[in-house]
């Protein structure tokens, strides 16, 4: 599914990215952690095709495929989704309309007509069953007055509906309480599919409490330094970053 091979990227001529090299296939879940400032939300949203970043080396496939020259929007089209991606609050928009809205865009984008109305309905309602999410909260203004756990909950309605092929969760806020951790591992629990794969970037071991990754890899100073198993994730929150510096000395 995901390809990473030797990918290198600065901004404002600073390195961040060192040769990261990442493999994903589908049907499985990844963790990325690492101490702050490793780069890891760098990597997200070169992913994601942020045009901030200088990408200096390296490559990224998307099932065979470069998309490292494609637009964010592209990207997106392409099945690539990157939480966060829409955080600004827009008065008089619901939740609803503006998945509905970015849904269809999709769709234009690969010559398709509207999704009917009969159809979309259908799978607002089934997928908000599924992450049990009310439909008052549906008909909110997005992200108007939301609270933590409120924008998790938009931000995994939105990873349902669009049904990614690779969806990459920043867990970037410090504030994130157990209440907004269980939605999103909820979420992704639920969501996660043969055909899919997910990328949860997380600074805390304890969303992982919730989400059992296949794989978790540490990213430190711009390179992933160490790859293993869930139990990986247990081993750093018991002792810490720096005996995996010590290793690399
Ligand atoms: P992490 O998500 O692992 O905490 P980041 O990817 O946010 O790390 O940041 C990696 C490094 O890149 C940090 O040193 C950070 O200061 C720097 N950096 C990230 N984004 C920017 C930016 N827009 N401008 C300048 N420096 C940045
Ligand atoms: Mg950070
Ligand atoms: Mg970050």
């Amino acid at each position: 599914m995901l390809k990473i091979e030797n990918l290198q990227a600065s901004i404002d001529d600073k390195s961040i990215l060192k040769g990261l090299n990442l493999e994903v296939k589908a049907g499985e879940v990844h963790a990325i952690m690492g101490p702050n400032g490793a780069g890891k939300s760098t990597l997200a949203n070169i992913i994601a095709g942020k045009e901030d970043y200088e990408v200096t080396a390296g490559t990224i496939e998307l099932n065979g495929e470069d998309i490292s020259e494609l637009a964010p929007e592209e990207r997106a089209h392409n099945g690539v989704f990157l939480s966060f991606q829409y955080p600004v609050e827009i008065p008089g928009v619901s939740v609803t309309n503006f998945i509905k809205t970015a849904i269809n865009e999709t769709r234009k984008a690969k010559g398709l007509e509207d999704m009917p109305a009969k159809d979309m309905l259908k799978m607002i309602r089934e997928k908000s069953e599924l992450l049990e999410i009310d439909r008052k909260f549906l008909s909110r203004s997005l992200n108007e007055g939301f609270s933590g756990g409120e924008k998790k909950r938009n931000e995994i309605f939105q990873m349902a509906m669009l049904e990614p092929k690779l969806a990459i969760l920043d867990e970037t806020d410090s504030g994130l309480d157990i209440d907004a951790l269980r939605i999103v591992a909820n979420g992704v629990n639920k969501l996660k599919s043969k055909d899919n794969a997910v990328i949860v970037i997380t600074h805390y071991q304890r969303l992982l409490d919730y989400i059992v990754p296949d794989f978790v890899h540490v990213l430190h100073d711009g390179k992933i330094v160490k790859s293993g198993d869930a139990s990986l994730a247990l081993e750093l929150e018991a002792k810490g970053y720096d005996w995996i510096k010590q290793e690399l000395v």
